[in-house]
């Protein structure tokens, strides 16, 4: 019975195949790489590849998903809803701590926070027992206000630490209603700009080099795309290159996906770093150790299971060929 049927299974493969390849002639759909932001001038060079080419590239596109809040972001890439982000590191560590299989490719940026405060202050002294506004405490805003308390002979508890949306943090200084405050630009330039308050710190002046923002990708994406994995790396690192010089596409770009007063960004993007956006291991072991001091993680992901750096060392090694 079993030689009668083998045949027709053959056949059945045969066909099977033959389909397979005929559709495989045709033109095979390219992936589109959904990754989600907030809109904050720490995306540049993201921003600066969906604008430049629209998205489309030969052999991928890119979707932009904007979102209104870190949490709500997280929560799309660790469902799936998403490919990749430009999230803070410390996010994205603590998901990947829980479980949850993302690579760290690249950085977003270096430097670029500023510790602002209102005008009445004038040493940290004087923030002692005042209110002070983080965005999220797993972010590097929260590790360089403990830097910085450290730095000057104080403790974090020193301060009266609130977690704030970004975009309300220049009218709460304004009004008042806090002393001072860090977070991801613009929103410090804005207060600058305005009027309202001024830099305490440089972030490179506490903290030099500080990394921030990254690029993740989710792994199950890198597995089923690893050829428009290099090309969307390259293409991210030229980007960043060209950031980094702050032309007129700079600009334009930023108004594409944020909204930006020209001052406010000119002032924020003096302060930031676009080049150089591989994550190095000495670096990244440093901020781990700052988050276990501060309790936010008792077990961050180890430098070669969370960062991927092959892709950034590939495009790294075709330039120097
Ligand atoms: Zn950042």
């Amino acid at each position: 019975m079993k030689k009668i049927y083998i045949p027709f299974l053959v056949l059945f493969l045969l066909l099977v195949s033959a389909c397979g390849q005929t559709s495989g002639t045709e033109k095979i759909e390219k992936p589109t790489i959904k990754i989600g932001y907030l809109p904050i001038t720490h995306a540049g060079p993201l921003y600066l590849d969906a604008h430049l080419h629209h998205g489309e590239f030969e052999n991928y596109s890119i979707e932009m998903v904007k979102f209104g809040s870190w949490p709500d972001l997280m929560d799309a890439l660790n469902t799936g809803r998403i490919d990749g982000a430009s999230v803070l590191i410390e996010l994205a560590m603590k998901a990947r701590e829980q479980g949850i299989d993302l690579k760290a490719i690249a950085l977003g940026h270096k430097d670029g926070n500023v510790m602002i405060t209102s005008k009445e202050i004038e040493k940290t002294e004087d923030l002692v027992g005042k209110t002070y506004a983080i965005p999220h405490k797993f972010s590097t805003h929260n590790l360089l206000l403990n830097e910085m308390m450290k730095k000057d002979g104080f403790t974090y508890e020193d301060v009266n630490v609130v977690e704030m949306p970004p975009a309300e943090m220049p009218a709460a200084l304004a009004e008042n209603r806090i002393a001072g405050y860090v977070v991801a630009e613009p929103f410090g330039a804005h207060s600058v700009v305005l009027g309202h308050g001024k830099v305490h710190y440089h972030s490179n002046e506490i903290w030099p080099d500080s990394y921030c923002c990254v690029l993740v990708l989710r792994n199950d994406f890198i597995q089923q795309h690893e050829e428009v994995t290099h090309s969307f790396v390259k293409q991210y690192v030229e980007s960043g290159k060209r950031a980094n010089e702050r032309g007129k596409e700079l600009f334009e770009s930023f108004a594409t996906f944020m909204q930006v007063d020209e001052e406010v960004l000119d002032l924020s993007l003096e302060w930031i770093s676009f080049a150089e956006l591989r994550i190095e291991e000495e670096e990244y072991n440093k901020l781990s150790q700052f988050m276990v001091e501060m309790g936010l993680s008792e077990q961050p992901p180890a430098y070669e299971d969370f960062v991927d750096h092959s892709f950034i060392e590939d495009v790294q090694n075709v330039r120097e060929r």
